[in-house]
């Protein structure tokens, strides 16, 4: 297949490669052979480098079908699958994943490769805390590990941005669900200090997360919009409802049809919208298909094309809870002494991982997602960001990365995994992994 220009969903950066997309597993020793260097993408959601390379493996073809152990809460689901296929074949069954990102649309393998942590992360740790086995191709052959056989191969792969080899295989402990539906209550505040202490109230049930209007801090004060939502049981639901009780749900139509101009978004316009968004919100208890709570951004798809051409960055770190208050009044501070704006910010309280995974992002404390356009100003923003937060204890989210320094990494990430020469991307070249 000829070369051509990848990126990721935040369209930068953009790196000319080959993508070859094996269906079978007997391919890959070829591919392997032939190729200096190569990394597995799923479907592309990461917003940086984890996946570039010259050659690129999509795992996309890699669709083994789902074996479920009903009476266990076992699946074995091959690596290519996407979260929504694997959700619409758990819903009906009465299944869920443990732990589910702010996208459906991410592969079971990129789940894996980022130890992916939801909205419940306080509770019930990242994903890595279920995983029961994998079959992973280390370059030579495909080896099956867990935490007693192989289980080095098993700690460095999970959240192992994809430099242990390609998962092909996963099997994982399943949730069971009282029904499709979310029983959701909404609040605001402009005091931060309320906000923390509603995180604090509910971190040990449900899941929770905020939105922040960054541009609107002063010194402890910020417009925010918490969200407390859990699964609702059968008493809860009506009539309607009940029919429907484990149902996939409809989903929403809206699309952006394509790039849009590099100016589309822009300070007057988020101004407006995060105005709007904060003072129109109507505080309330609702009963939402759990699709519409856990992934809203899906409900618009190909919502990165507002961004334009040049792409966005994501900044996403976690700081531990005791320096969190302090810290992140410094950061949003920085921000806005800046010209850069966030266009969307997202809070969620993180908890202890339960799993020896050794490149694993979470740490008992807050993390905050930061969606900035890209411009030459906002590197430079980043880099004064980073010092902060690892001053603080804190690091950040690696699928979420595109520019952090190798000094930032080995002061954040103490623990790394093993180097195998087959596997490499341009995140691990830039933060001195090969
Ligand atoms: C809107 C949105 C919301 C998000 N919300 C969250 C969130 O709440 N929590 C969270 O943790 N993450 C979140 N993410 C990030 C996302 O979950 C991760 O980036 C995930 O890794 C993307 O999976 P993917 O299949 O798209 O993989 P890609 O983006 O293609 O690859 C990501 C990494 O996984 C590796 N990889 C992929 N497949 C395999 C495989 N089969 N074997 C080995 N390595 C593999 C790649 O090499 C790469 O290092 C979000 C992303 C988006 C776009």
């Amino acid at each position: 297949m000829l070369s051509d220009f990848i990126s990721y969903w935040n369209n930068f950066p953009k790196h000319r490669a080959r993508v070859l997309a094996p269906s079978h597993l007997e391919e890959l020793p070829e591919i392997t052979n032939n190729c200096r260097e190569i990394i597995a993408r799923g479907n592309g959601r990461s917003y940086g480098d984890a996946s570039l390379n010259d050659v690129i493996i999509s795992t996309l073809k890699l669709k083994d079908p789902f074996i479920i152990d009903e009476e266990n809460g076992v699946m074995v689901a091959g690596s290519g699958l996407l979260i929504s296929e694997v959700l619409d074949f758990l819903i009906p069954k009465g299944y869920f994943l443990p732990v589910v990102p702010g996208t459906k649309y991410i592969t079971l393998g990129g789940a894996v490769a980022a130890d992916i942590h939801g909205k419940n992360h306080y509770h019930s740790s990242s994903l890595g805390a279920y995983i029961l086995s994998l079959d992973v191709f280390d370059g030579e052959k495909v080896v099956t590990c867990n935490k007693d056989h192989h289980s080095k191969l098993f700690y460095e792969t999970i959240g192992g941005m994809g430099l242990t080899g390609i998962i092909l295989k996963v099997s994982i402990v399943l949730l069971k669900i009282s029904s499709a539906f979310f029983n959701v209550t909404s609040n605001k505040t402009t005091n931060f200090s309320v906000l923390l202490e509603s995180f604090e109230k509910n971190k040990n049930l449900g899941y929770q997360a905020a939105w922040l209007d960054i541009a609107s801090h002063k010194s402890g004060k910020i417009n925010a919009i918490y969200t407390y939502g859990n699964f609702a049981n059968l008493e809860e639901l009506d009539v309607n409802k009940m029919a429907e009780s484990f149902t996939k749900s409809k989903e929403g139509h809206w699309s952006i049809p394509m790039v849009m101009p590099n100016f589309t978004l822009n300070k007057w316009l988020l101004k407006v919208f995060n105005f709007a968004y904060f003072y129109l919100h109507q505080p309330k208890s609702r009963i939402v298909h759990l699709k519409k709570f856990l992934f809203p951004l899906d409900g618009i798809k190909n919502w990165n094309r507002l961004y334009g051409s040049n792409g966005f960055l994501q900044y996403q770190f976690v700081i531990p809870t005791a320096r969190f208050a302090e810290t992140v009044e410094l950061i949003f501070s920085e921000i806005n002494k800046s010209k850069e704006k966030v266009y969307l910010a997202v809070l969620k309280r993180l908890g202890p991982t339960h799993n020896n995974a050794v490149m694993s992002f979470p740490l008992d404390g807050y993390t905050l997602a930061l969606d900035f356009k890209k411009t030459k100003e906002v590197f430079i923003l980043m880099d004064r960001l980073d010092v902060m937060v690892v001053n603080a204890g804190g690091r950040i989210y690696l699928a979420k990365d595109a520019r952090m320094s190798a000094e930032i990494f080995s002061k954040s990430y103490l623990k790394t995994v093993s180097k195998n020469p087959k596997f490499a991307s341009l995140l691990s070249k830039r933060l001195g992994l090969n």
